[in-house]
């Protein structure tokens, strides 16, 4: 049983017609009826061994536990307005606490986002070592209902676009196990990617009414557009030439390239899709964020994901979305 098959089958229920819960588990938020507006809700869990080295820079892990969630409000088209900590802290350390809350303050602030509760307990004991670190942040955001989006808004003939560059996260951990060398390149902007993902907030609140679905890309290109394909009934092609990358992940074995910016994971980037009609639109909207865009694909009729290589053929696709109850592992 993989991830999501696990999450479908003991803890995805119908939305009630009619109920507070206008979207529930399957989005990257719930939406929520709240008067005249919709709050776009999100919560991601991040714990030490599982998402981050035990010895990450504790300022840089107060960035990412905010930043994931906010990366979830900007698919949605959400503004960020509030969020919650739960946190399991193996000790109490001084240092450690002003170093991430300070990461974590500063990214708040300049999103308008305030720390409104949260939950603190000391991590268990086991085995004689002390529990892992566990961090849990849930972000709450609005939206106007005519702004709604979903990942299951995907129309045949829709454009596939992507912002960013996707790859270069998981290229960080490559280096980091020693399966891959940058070969001159510089490796502090790759590290950035996976240490502080940079939401794309704006981008998602300028593509309301533009983009069709949006999801963001947490767990790589071809699992994430899975995940619009299955909500939306469709199908989609994408060219593997046009999918952006970095200078050091272009440069790298073809095998390695592939790997990292179709299956890496942690890019943080928004996948969306949009009509033909809305291309200059998207390029404004783009622009108005300062965030660049790419179109990498089309919708097409079926259910299948094909992606195109070099020469025109379809790619042997060994690459799924990161599962945490699958047999790869984002460290190995
Ligand atoms: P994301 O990567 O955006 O956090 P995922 O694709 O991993 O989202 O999550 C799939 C969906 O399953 C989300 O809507 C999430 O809220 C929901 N979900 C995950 N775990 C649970 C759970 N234990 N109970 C209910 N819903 C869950
Ligand atoms: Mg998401």
């Amino acid at each position: 049983m993989n991830e999501f098959e696990l999450i479908a089958r003991y803890f995805t229920r119908p939305v009630v017609p009619g109920s507070f819960v206008l979207a529930g588990v399957g989005d990257d938020c719930a939406l929520l009826e709240a008067g005249p507006t919709l709050l776009a809700v999100t919560t991601d869990m991040l714990i030490a061994g599982r998402h981050f080295f035990a010895d990450a820079d504790p300022g840089a892990l107060g960035h990412k536990a905010l930043a994931v969630n906010l990366s979830d409000l900007a698919a949605a088209g959400a503004q960020p307005r509030c969020f919650f900590l739960a946190l399991a802290l193996p000790r109490a350390d001084p240092a450690w606490l002003e170093a991430f809350s300070r990461g974590m303050f500063a990214l708040a602030d300049s999103h308008g986002c305030v720390l409104a509760g949260g939950d603190t307990t000391r991590a268990p004991t086991l085995a004689a070592a002390p529990g892992p670190l566990t961090i849990c942040i849930t972000a709450v955001g609005e939206v106007p209902p005519a702004s709604r989006r979903t990942r299951g808004d995907a129309e045949v003939g829709d454009d596939v676009w992507v912002s960013g560059t996707l790859g270069d996260a998981a290229l960080a951990l490559a280096l980091r196990s020693g399966a891959a060398d940058l070969a001159g390149f510089e490796p502090g902007p790759v590290q950035a990617r996976l240490d502080r993902p940079v939401p794309r907030v704006a981008l998602g609140l300028d593509l309301r009414g533009i983009a069709g679905a949006c999801v963001d890309v947490s767990d790589g290109l071809v699992g994430d557009l899975g995940h619009i394909l299955e909500r939306s009934g469709v199908g989609a092609t994408v060219q593997w030439p046009a999918v952006p990358v970095g200078p050091a992940l272009r440069v790298q074995p073809d095998a390695v390239r592939r790997r990292c910016a179709l299956a890496g994971g942690d890019d943080y980037e928004l996948l969306f899709t949009a009509s033909p009609g809305r291309r200059d639109d998207v390029l404004a909207a783009a622009s108005r964020a300062q965030t660049g865009v790419t179109r990498v694909g089309v919708i097409t009729e079926g259910r299948d994901l094909v992606v195109i290589d070099e020469g025109g053929q379809p790619m042997d696709m060994p690459f799924k979305a990161y599962d945490h109850f699958g047999c790869h592992d984002p460290a190995s």
